[in-house]
């Protein structure tokens, strides 16, 4: 591509991405392609030839456009969001153009410092206690293993980096609990069955009485519990894990404990709802996705810590290549990680924060949640609609319930009702299950989503309700 193509099409496809803002609502929301229907239609072999960037444009909407997910749609309710805004792709062509790599200081010390600088930003804009220190992680999953790793070396005097794992070490998590725990369990070696997990309460949150519980049962049997993960906003539910109590018992028996409150946690940047962060003077890392909810494309996850120090004895790799004499007075964030190389993530974080400010952020989480409760009254006010779990931040779970359908039945035709739902290509909301129960999941938190679509997905889901159950009537 020579340098008049690179800026013709830098401009048009800048324009591209702001008219497709404007009007992505027009798209369906869910891609109707049938596994391997794109790559059909794609050649089995690369270009022996450089081709023009024409072509490889008009390829893109051609081929490519009708296989993508539109998760920037304002009708999109379904898992969780991963929101993006113009600052945040702004930010993200600027890091892509510098093409720097991050992994220490001396690789580019504005990115270091910029990165210590926002993320402590964010530690102020939820509440945080002060000295927890922040890093960018490219997911929660990833900081969730990060955790893993540090609360196994602190369980064993740092002896399991150089001999492995000499003993069975106790992780403790709900049953509502993230993959990414029993994920991270099994890479860093505790092994899948020192996983426990601990019955919830009617509200899906985990019981503090089971855990002490079971810790005691294990401390009897000489295991050695090692690490509680508590959740603030579970996937099926948004469940609330009681972070006082829960924090109080790993401070009696010396546990580590992680918070990951991936989705949730920046609900807490309303002061109205810091009450979900109470208890976080007891934790020892904490995880949030600023790339799901907080306007900032993925990936962007934010991890903060109450000692570096444990963090990078964990990690820290010191081989003579990347020695510098700065080593002591900066942060290499290599040793704060998995990875060694680093994506300038803490720009496009940067340029969200000043472009929304904090109370532009603020207003539209706000705004989110309360679209959310308006519309869990409207479940709580239908005769054959019902809550499922309680709305603690953005999520409302219901389902379909006349009263008198037998369990098995309820759960077939509320997967139908979901399915038709999500035919409409308007909305597009996903599903769980609760004890058991078919759920259906609606989650409000796309930058766009105002009443108009909370309306509308109202309106589909009693049209098809009507549809769905009239017609099980008459078979
Ligand atoms: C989404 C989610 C995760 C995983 O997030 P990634 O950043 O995709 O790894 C972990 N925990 C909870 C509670 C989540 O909702």
């Amino acid at each position: 591509m020579d340098k008049a193509t690179f800026r013709k099409y830098g401009h048009e496809l800048v324009d591209w991405i702001a008219d497709y803002f404007d009007k992505v609502e027009q798209y369906p929301v869910k891609s109707s392609v049938k596994p391997g229907e794109i790559k059909s239609r794609l050649p089995t072999s690369p270009p022996d030839k450089g081709e023009d960037m024409e072509i490889i444009w008009k390829d893109f909407q051609k081929l490519i456009l009708p296989g993508i997910t539109h998760w920037q749609h304002p009708g999109w309710f379904a898992y969780f969001p991963a929101n993006n805004s113009p600052a945040s792709v702004l930010g993200e062509l600027l890091a892509a153009g510098l093409g720097a790599q991050c992994m220490v200081w001396a690789t580019s010390p504005a990115a270091e410092e910029l990165e210590e600088v926002v993320l402590d930003w964010l530690r102020q804009m939820l509440g945080l206690p002060k000295g927890l220190k922040g890093v960018i992680q490219d997911t929660a999953s990833t900081a969730t293993l990060v955790a893993l790793l540090t609360a196994r070396e602190a369980a064993t005097n740092f002896t399991s980096n150089d001999k492995g794992l000499q003993e069975n070490l106790k992780i403790y998590s709900s049953r509502e609990t993230h993959s990414s725990i029993e994920k991270g369990v099994k890479i860093a070696g505790y092994g899948r069955e020192n996983l426990r997990y601990i019955a919830t309460d009617e509200d899906y949150a985990l019981r503090p009485d089971k855990l002490e519980e079971a810790i005691q049962e294990d401390l009897e049997r000489g295991e050695k519990p090692a690490c509680v993960v508590a959740t603030i906003g579970t996937t099926s539910s948004t469940a609330i894990d009681p972070l006082p109590e829960i924090g109080e018992i790993c401070d009696r028996y010396d546990l580590w404990l992680h918070v990951d409150a991936a989705f949730a946690g920046t609900a807490a940047l309303l002061e109205e709802k810091r009450d979900l962060l109470a208890g976080a003077e007891y934790l020892d890392s904490f995880v949030f996705n600023p790339h799901k909810w907080m306007l900032t494309n993925f990936d962007c996850s934010a991890y903060f810590v109450r000692d570096p120090e444990l963090l990078i004895r964990t990690l820290a790799i010191n081989p003579e290549y990347l020695k510098t004499a700065r080593d002591d007075e900066v942060n290499n964030y290599r040793d704060w990680g998995i990875q060694l190389g680093r994506r300038f993530r803490a720009l496009k974080l940067w340029f969200v924060i000043r472009d929304y400010g904090v109370e532009g952020l603020k207003d539209i989480i706000r705004r989110h949640i309360k679209l959310a409760e308006e519309f869990a009254g409207w479940i709580r006010e239908d005769k054959e609609l019902e809550l499922l779990a309680p709305v603690s931040t953005s999520l409302v779970c219901f389902r379909w319930n006349n009263g008198s359908t037998p369990p098995e039945e309820l759960n077939k035709i509320n997967k139908k009702i979901l399915d038709s739902i999500n035919q409409s290509g308007e909305v597009f909301l996903t599903h769980t299950k609760l004890d058991g129960k078919y759920t259906i999941r609606l989650v409000v938190g796309q930058r766009t989503t105002g009443k108009k679509q909370v309306e509308r997905a109202w309106q589909i889901i009693k049209q098809v309700v009507a549809e769905v159950t009239d017609q099980d009537q008459n078979y």
